[in-house]
């Protein structure tokens, strides 16, 4: 079996290690991948963007690929399902329509808010519409969300209304271009987060283990937003109570009212919650993909297939999969590039992978490159090392150890990752 897998982070990075495993599989493709990709067992790289469609459209004809997983939103939001699906080809990920929940927060209120599914209090607003005293009239801290894919970057929480306006209209001269033409303002929700992620096949909804990611810059979650500095699974903020709510309010509604209104949604879906003290939770945001870093713990502990559960979702048996896990614990720390999550700088050496490498655990490659046969850098989030234990804190130890070993100029990283579950005990 041939499997292309759509991106270049630390999440394909992961999925395409994970589906080279698979007994069934002959060979697994990344486009484009990084130098993660390039150098693991069963997988090549393949000079094809994420979001070039009909590149990799010719591509997976050309190489009768028999499955195809995509990575981020940005290809699903240009509708790669749909033009796979059209060419006879299984591509695990939802249509066009269906990752709308991710590529407009707007539509993803409204679809909230007509289905009663637990969300922030909003406004919506476009420039012409956009009512300055209403947002004044609101109790800060307020959050000011533009509608379309903004790079994880598009959600300015501001203390006072005045800031929120300011930031509102900041969005509407362009500062995140298209994507703050319209605008989201809510109600800040007090709690803790975890991401709840699963499989769904248009009408089954099959969780996989929880997580949490830890998304600021610096320890005890200080500093700037981030697409996220480590992650861990499982998130023991998500109980057996929050699960079962999980499923109940956000998860079956969902998938239910998105089959009702005629989108039906096959591909991991990715709800963020907020959870609040007493048990309540409410959606924060929708993403229509696995998360990074989240995917890199979570399939650490995997031990099914993933190959046959997309394939049991894409022909709408997921109500009789299972899922195997490892019952360690993992946790994913990230590396990033001196600057992050501002601009970095490009082409570093990374010294250590070698000697990492024979340590227990395994490094996930995101933002790096080949040059020659040194591994450079070549973006923000450069690895993620993640080690399994049977405690969190013991997991925690493997992860740092393989961090120990790596190094290059400018690299950083949190030393506090899965400090709220160790916290739990
Ligand atoms: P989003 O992309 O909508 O998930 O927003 C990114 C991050 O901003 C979330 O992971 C939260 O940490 C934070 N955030 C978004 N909306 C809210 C909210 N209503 N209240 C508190 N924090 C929020």
């Amino acid at each position: 079996m041939k499997i292309l897998i759509i991106g270049s982070g630390g999440r394909e990075h992961a999925l395409a290690w994970k589906a080279a495993q698979s007994p069934r599989v002959s060979q697994v493709f990344v486009a484009p991948g990084n130098a993660g990709t390039a150098r693991e067992a069963r997988v090549r790289n393949v000079d094809v963007a994420a979001d070039d469609i009909p590149g990799l459209l010719r591509f997976a004809l050309a190489e009768r690929i028999d499955l195809t997983i995509v990575g981020p939103e940005g290809a699903l939001v240009l509708g790669v399902t749909d033009e796979f699906s059209a060419a006879g080809l299984r591509c695990f990920g939802p249509s066009r329509a269906a990752a709308q929940l991710e590529g407009s927060k707007a539509y993803m209120k409204e679809f909230l808010r007509r289905h009663a599914i637990p969300t922030a209090a909003y406004a919506t607003f476009t420039r012409q519409s956009f009512d300055a005293s209403w947002v004044r009239a609101q109790r800060a801290p307020l959050v000011v969300k533009a509608d379309g894919l903004a790079a994880g970057k598009g959600v300015v929480i501001c203390t006072t209304t005045d800031e929120a306006v300011d930031t509102a209209q900041a969005m509407f001269a362009g500062r995140f271009g298209a994507a703050g033409n319209t605008i989201v303002v809510e109600e800040f929700l007090e709690g803790e987060e975890a991401s709840f992620i699963a499989l769904v096949d248009g009408s089954h909804v099959l969780p996989l283990a929880t997580s949490q990611d830890h998304k600021r810059r610096d320890d005890g979650d200080l500093g700037p937003n981030t697409g996220g500095m480590g992650a861990y699974s499982p998130a023991p903020v998500v109980t057996p109570q929050v699960h079962e709510r999980a499923m109940h309010e956000v998860m079956w509604p969902t998938v239910r009212a998105l089959a009702a209104e005629g989108t039906p949604y096959v591909g991991f879906l990715y709800a963020g919650l907020m959870i609040a003290a007493d048990g309540t939770l409410k959606v924060l945001e929708f993403n229509c993909r696995l998360g990074d870093p989240e995917t890199q713990p979570i399939l650490a502990r995997m031990r099914s297939d993933i190959t046959v559960l997309c394939d049991a979702a894409l022909d709408g048996r997921l109500s009789s999969a299972v899922v195997d896990w490892d019952p360690r614990a993992a946790v994913g720390v990230v590396l990033a590039a001196g600057g992050y999550p501002d601009a970095v700088r490009k082409g570093d050496a990374i010294h250590g992978l070698d000697e990492a490498a024979k340590l227990p655990g395994k490094v996930f490659h995101a933002g790096t490159a080949l040059d020659g046969d040194a591994v450079v850098t070549s973006g923000g989030r450069v690895l993620c090392a993640v080690g399994l234990g049977l405690t969190v804190r013991a997991a925690q130890r493997q992860a740092y150890d393989l961090v120990k070993a790596i190094c290059w100029d400018g690299m950083q990283f949190r030393s506090d990752i899965g400090y709220r579950a160790i916290a739990r005990g």
